[in-house]
């Protein structure tokens, strides 16, 4: 069975005094839990300090972006390198607010996708639609547009270090437009299909796929709960411990649950 999963995203927030709080809070509030596996992603100026809080924890370090080249002259960027050795093995990439925001391309995506793969970082890809997109019918040709461009190149051993976060632009932001569990549900099967289309089945059985929108302690159970959903992406609940820690909770349960 696939391992489930609690990635907290910390995004653009945070002081170093808030950032070492949380940490902290995060690491005394979780045991060593085989059923389940926690990253949490500050910003960059924070890496550091938070890594060294998680260190002899089971929580894992993340990071939020990174620029898909070793070194060089790329003013205000972080490399994979960098993100290694300050102890991260997961990325975030393709997150809506920085193809939103910052215009970033699928092809650019694709070239982070690839280097980080090739570096050793593990990647999670998020994917997903406008509310105009979704109500246009365009969901499914929105994400197959993501998928192949953003996977374009990558062999199906490199695929083993990737998941998918399918977060649907219009749930973002804790406002409570969560998607249901149902559309989370039946969102994942159309990206585990085309996955399947390009990389093989049993690739596609074994990928893990998330869901991030507005997940909050109250509604996370029903989306990790749902077959094919393999874990939750939570931004705005992953800045109060208290909230993140109820939300790992949950996640546990689940897990424990489906392991009976
Ligand atoms: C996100 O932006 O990755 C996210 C899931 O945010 P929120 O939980 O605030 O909707």
């Amino acid at each position: 069975m696939r391992q489930k999963f609690v990635v907290g995203n910390w995004k653009m927030n945070t002081t170093t005094a808030e950032a070492k709080y949380l940490a902290k809070a995060i690491v005394d509030g979780v045991r060593i839990e085989d059923s389940l596996s926690i990253v949490i992603c500050p910003p960059y100026p924070y890496l550091a300090l938070v890594g060294e809080i998680l260190k002899d924890s089971s929580v894992i370090l993340g990071a939020q972006n990174l620029f898909p080249a070793s070194e060089g002259a790329f003013t205000g960027e972080v490399s994979p390198t960098m993100l290694l050795d300050l102890g991260c093995k997961y990325v975030l990439l393709g997150h809506s607010e920085r193809r939103n925001e910052l215009r970033e391309t699928d092809a650019f995506i694709n070239k982070k996708v690839l280097v980080a793969i090739a570096a050793g970082l593990n990647v999670i890809l998020c994917v997903g639609e406008t509310l105009s997109e979704r109500n246009a019918m365009q969901t499914e040709i929105v994400l197959d547009r993501q998928l192949l461009h953003g996977l374009a190149g990558l062999s199906s051993i490199a695929l083993s270090r990737l998941s998918i976060a399918y977060e649907p632009v219009w749930a973002i932001g804790g406002l409570g437009h969560h998607a249901t569990p149902e559309q989370a549900q039946e969102t994942q099967a159309i990206i585990r299909h085309r996955i399947g289309k390009m990389f093989g089945e049993q690739s596609a059985q074994a990928l893990r796929i998330y869901y991030g929108g507005s997940v909050n302690p109250e509604n996370a159970g029903a989306f990790l709960s749902r077959e094919g959903i393999d874990g939750v992406l939570v931004g705005t609940d992953s800045l109060n411990a208290d909230q993140f820690l109820a939300i790992v909770q949950v996640g546990i349960r689940v897990s424990q649950t489906q392991e009976d």
